[in-house]
């Protein structure tokens, strides 16, 4: 009898905590999102909020010069710590992509070029080009939310966003998590009409002024 109710038991809780499982994460495939590990729904909500309000800011940048991207960086109790936008054509520095300025503020306001210990998150309008990725590697961030991916970018706006072979997985190996994708339809409606509206498309050869 004992074992019959022990059996039952563990029937219950297996099934509850599958059920519990299965709502608590999302399925990345269905929202054509690349990720390198599971994402849960809160998780998701959070990144589609801060992401939206990068997306609602970044038109805001088209006439001050700015590149069409945003970056920002949150701790793990929702706090932000910091913002930045693309300011390569103002600053006439190509380095200065939104991520490489968010990092550089971020370890500003903490003191430290070692931002491991934080457990911190970026949140990007795009997929970090080749420095970027370098740079969010040595900083110390855990976890980097992006928006459109780096084929679609260059294919609305003919930025060259370099090699990476493999990135996503070789962060799951230094134990950084990725998650892409995240409201790309809008993400990808801006950079169109960035380009539509005639705004500088940066160019290797291209004079600051
Ligand atoms: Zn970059």
């Amino acid at each position: 009898m004992l074992k019959k109710i022990l059996i039952i038991f563990g029937v219950f809780i297996y099934t509850t905590m599958s059920v519990y499982a299965a709502e608590n994460y999302i399925n990345l495939d269905e929202l054509n999102i690349q990720s390198n590990t599971q994402m849960t729904q809160s998780q998701y909500k959070q990144a589609q909020k801060i992401i939206r309000e990068l997306q609602k800011e970044t038109p805001k940048q088209f006439n001050h010069n700015y590149g069409p991207f945003l970056a920002a960086i949150y701790d793990d109790k929702g706090n932000l710590i910091a913002k930045a936008q693309n300011s390569v054509i103002p600053s006439c520095d190509c380095t200065n992509h939104a991520e490489m300025n968010a990092i550089r503020l971020a370890q500003k306001k903490l003191g430290t070029y070692d931002l491991s210990k934080y457990n911190l998150s970026i949140y990007v309008t795009a997929e970090p080009c080749i420095m970027c990725a370098g740079a969010i590697m040595w900083s110390g961030i855990k976890n980097v939310y992006f928006s459109v991916y780096s084929k679609d970018v260059e294919n609305i706006t003919g930025f060259d966003e370099g090699y990476k072979p493999n990135w996503i997985n070789q962060f799951k190996k230094r134990g950084i998590n990725v998650y892409g994708g995240i409201e790309q339809d809008l993400g990808k409606q801006i950079l169109s009409e960035y380009v539509q509206e005639g705004n500088t498309i940066y160019k290797p050869a291209r004079k600051c002024n």
